[in-house]
């Protein structure tokens, strides 16, 4: 877990750093002072007793220290693992599951936009403190065919790397790609972007994301559970209807997007996770170079023409539950 290697930090930076140069003070301090003779270098060996004493007090403290946060922390880690894969699991249930975590996603959504309400109005303002996003790519297959390979799917990673970046001062960190070997079943693997894939993802095609989810992003499991940070995955898919198609978000409802490999598909990654976090479409004819322009527009050499964003929607997508500061 992140939080046991900050832990382990911590510890260095305030406790051991300090004392170490201490330490190191001392020793210089001992060496350099003259010896009283009249008690047979008592003054001496008083300080190197004291600095042997604190090395090896400060050097006890650190190992059990260290070894108590370790054993903790996985421990911890482990069963938050455990308990948030089981609920990932319940999550994954047809219907039942698809309810419940709609619901989740919208509530977590909703207290996480009001903590955060602090931060959208300096955003609005124009001071935006640096904050992380997490996204992952699991890419589906026809028959076990992979449908593109990371190499071709990454372009559309750093495109919204770069855009958020620039613009939002928000990090993207990618968290790698993934490629289940199981057999992508035809609801997955072809959505509709509308009230029908809405639906179905309550269904088999929801079920299917969410187990492979819950394998691929293990890790993420409590934060997907909780939202806050939560990692947003692209899935690439087959087909997306209606055919112009070439990405689709059902915003706060899903932790993931679905994209096409075209081209077209994996460079509407910045924008599919713009609606992700709550930000619609602009339809303007003037907006046709911001993101969230419904067509995606990339030029000769693949790279994405209409990537402009407003201050009210780099606001918005950093108040998302998906943007944190941790
Ligand atoms: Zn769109």
């Amino acid at each position: 877990m992140r939080i046991c290697t900050e832990i382990q930090t911590w510890i260095t930076e305030t406790i051991s750093r300090p004392i170490e140069s201490w330490v190191n003070r001392e020793e210089r301090r001992c060496r350099e002072q003259p010896c009283n003779w009249w008690c047979l270098c008592c003054n001496k060996w008083f300080c190197w007793i004291v600095v042997i004493v604190v090395k090896v007090v400060t050097w006890v403290i650190e190992t059990v220290t260290r070894l108590v946060t370790e054993v903790v922390c996985t421990v911890v880690g482990f069963v938050l693992d455990l308990v948030s894969f089981l609920v990932n699991i319940i999550l994954s249930i047809p219907i039942l599951g698809g309810i419940i975590r709609t619901i989740l996603n919208w509530v977590t959504e909703i207290i996480w936009r009001i903590i955060s309400l602090p931060d959208f109005i300096l955003s609005l303002a124009g001071v935006r403190i640096r904050k992380k996003m997490y996204v992952k790519l699991i890419i589906l297959n026809n028959n076990g065919v992979p449908h593109t390979t990371e190499a071709v799917a990454i372009r559309g990673i750093q495109t919204a790397q770069e855009v958020f970046n620039t613009q939002c001062n928000v990090e993207l960190i990618y968290t790698g790609v993934c490629v289940p070997q199981l057999v992508t079943n035809d609801m997955a693997n072809n959505v509709e972007c509308g009230a029908g894939g809405f639906f179905s993802d309550w269904w088999i095609g929801g079920s299917y994301y969410e187990l492979v989810s819950a394998d691929c992003a293990f890790e993420d499991g409590w934060k997907r559970v909780v939202g806050y940070g939560a990692e947003l995955i692209v899935f690439v898919i087959n087909d997306i209807t209606p055919r112009t198609t070439v990405g689709c978000s059902f915003s706060a409802t899903h932790n993931y997007v679905v994209v096409e490999p075209i081209i077209q598909g994996i460079q509407s990654i910045a924008h599919e996770i713009g609606h992700a976090c709550l930000l619609p479409h602009l339809e303007d004819a003037a907006d046709v170079d911001n993101l969230m322009f419904p067509r995606i527009r990339v030029d000769g050499a693949g790279e994405l023409i209409n990537r402009g964003m407003n201050n009210f929607q780099i606001a918005s997508l950093r108040g998302s539950r998906h943007c944190t500061f941790i």
